[in-house]
């Protein structure tokens, strides 16, 4: 009988989440719930992220078990270099691998005003970097064959503290050459710097994916607070729009669709996939995601091209 060939499998881009650890026991039964909401869309890992020194350690712990055991979802956790000796880092590395993480975003923190760097602290993320995999060689016998995915920071808009955009890239190379295997950008509003980025990452020779960020801009105060963070202003019309509202349920409508709108827009440059900055909320990060539709960006798997 005639019969119309199988559709052939498609992968759509590959997305994630960020959340950021409970600070109260109430605030984890919420974040089970948003945790909950997002699996439904089968992420393929959901970052958490982590505070400098270790200060939230046992919280971070806590939703990386939770992910691990009551949930389908793949941890990717944030360490930063800052505030811990290497001794420290290495045991969190070991302890992480023992748990059963396979994911690990290595990265350096923001320093503290007038924090003065220790002998025995890891002053960068590409060292923190070598310290991992350094770990990674030692527990080869944990790790049953398997592998540990590591991840780092990348800047469309240039690191606050980086002196040219030629030196970002420098770095960025480094932590690809000490074994990162992909790198997550921050926020940015303008398609064109993470795609002019891009173009002069893989000019310079950097092959690692390039993960765009991006935060559900529904909230002109977080905006705010995440310029002062990060230096990133959002587009005042943006801005505008958002402050002139009638209301939550508008500032939502203008938010997602301008987060959507960006998104789409380095999806169709070949953007590998995406990374959502939820601030612990799923209801933005999902209206954004149907506003999107995933599958239109669905390539052929491997499989498909033999
Ligand atoms: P690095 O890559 O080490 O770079 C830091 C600065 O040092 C840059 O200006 C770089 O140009 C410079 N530099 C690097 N190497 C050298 C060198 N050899 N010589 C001279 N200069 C050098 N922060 C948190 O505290 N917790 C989090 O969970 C967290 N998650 C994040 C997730 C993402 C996706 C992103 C993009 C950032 C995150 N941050 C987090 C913020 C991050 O820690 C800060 O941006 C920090 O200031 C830099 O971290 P990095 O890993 O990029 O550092």
């Amino acid at each position: 009988p005639d019969r119309a060939p199988a559709a052939p499998a498609r992968r759509r881009p590959a997305l994630s989440y960020e959340l950021f650890p409970a600070r109260s026991d109430v605030s984890f039964e919420r974040l089970r719930t948003t945790i909950a909401a997002l699996e439904q869309t089968a992420p393929d890992y959901v970052s958490v992220t982590s505070k400098t020194g270790q200060g939230n350690l046992d919280r971070v712990l806590e939703v990386t078990e939770h992910l691990l055991d009551a949930t389908t979802l793949r941890p990717l956790v944030h360490l930063t270099s800052i505030g811990s000796t290497r001794a420290e880092l290495a045991a969190i590395v070991g302890a992480l691998l023992d748990r059963g993480v396979r994911g690990v975003l290595a990265l350096r923190g923001d320093q503290p005003e007038g924090h003065r760097l220790d002998d025995d602290e890891v002053p960068f993320a590409r060292p923190l970097v070598e310290l991992i995999r350094a770990v990674e060689r030692e527990r080869t016998a944990a790790l049953a064959g398997g592998r540990l995915s590591v991840g780092v920071a990348a800047y469309p808009h240039r690191h606050p503290e980086s002196p040219t955009a030629q030196h970002d890239l420098e770095v960025l190379m480094a932590k690809e050459r000490a074994g990162a295997d992909f790198a997550i950008t921050q926020v940015f509003f303008d398609p064109s710097a993470y795609e002019t980025f891009v173009e002069r990452a893989r000019t310079a020779g950097i092959g690692l994916p390039i993960v765009p960020g991006f935060v559900p801009a529904t909230n002109p105060r977080r905006l705010a607070r995440l310029a002062e963070l990060s230096g990133v202003q959002a587009p005042r019309e943006l801005l505008h729009s958002l402050e002139n509202a009638r209301d939550d349920a508008e500032r939502h409508r203008i938010g997602v669709a301008h987060t959507a709108g960006l998104a789409a827009r380095v999806l169709d440059a070949g953007a590998p996939g995406l990374h959502l900055f939820t601030f612990n909320r799923h209801v933005e990060a999902l209206d954004v995601l149907d506003a999107l539709d995933l599958d239109r960006w669905s390539a052929p798997t491997a499989g498909d091209l033999r």
